[in-house]
């Protein structure tokens, strides 16, 4: 039998790996199992605890806003984050939490077999880069691998507490859309 989505998203329902679980529900990535670019969030916040959906709060609607400036809805993208349960009042994940949800993420990965990753903010950069900074880092492809290209942005609940981000975050989505018109390349 071949492992779905679908699978880790059951799986994820009975997991006691990480202490987080014991007070929030699970939120696994969503999207199309083929998409060729896959985005990467944090963690949820409480609208997401609430729905068991990625990016479905404030932050998710400017997600929509951006993904629609370049001619991308969600169900073109697969849209997930690194860590799958709500940190309490929304504070920043801590390593260890990190740590404990990486499985699920590299497994999300596997199954996507994304050309293109878009870590939004630098919990999701760092990630892949430890010690890449998303104010340098921002907008610029990095090569992780022959067939991946890792190409960092702003998280968007950045931008709706920080007015000037907004428009950098939109200049890097066009940034986005040309990268992937030239073909990865
Ligand atoms: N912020 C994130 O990082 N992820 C979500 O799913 C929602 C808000």
């Amino acid at each position: 039998m071949q492992l779905t989505i679908h699978h880790l998203q059951e799986r994820l329902k009975s997991w006691k790996g990480c202490p987080l679980a014991e007070k929030s529900n699970p939120v696994l990535g969503e999207g199309n199992p083929n998409a060729e670019i896959m985005f990467i969030g944090e963690a949820p916040g409480q609208r997401e605890d609430e729905m068991g959906r990625p990016f479905v709060g404030p932050a998710g609607k400017f997600l929509d806003e951006l993904l629609e400036s370049i001619g991308l809805k969600r169900e073109d993208v697969y849209i997930s984050n690194v860590v799958k349960y709500r940190p309490p009042n929304n504070r920043d994940p801590s390593d260890e939490e990190k740590e404990q949800c990486k499985p699920w993420l590299m497994l999300e990965i596997a199954l996507i077999k994304p050309k293109v990753i878009v870590p939004l903010g630098k919990h999701a950069l760092q990630h892949f880069f430890k010690k890449l900074s998303i104010t340098s880092a921002h907008g610029k492809p990095q090569k992780l691998t022959e067939k991946i290209t890792v190409f960092p942005i702003y998280h968007p609940a950045a931008a709706l507490h920080n007015g000037n981000l907004r428009q950098a975050l939109f200049d890097d989505f066009l940034a986005l859309k040309q990268f992937l018109e030239k073909g990865n390349k």
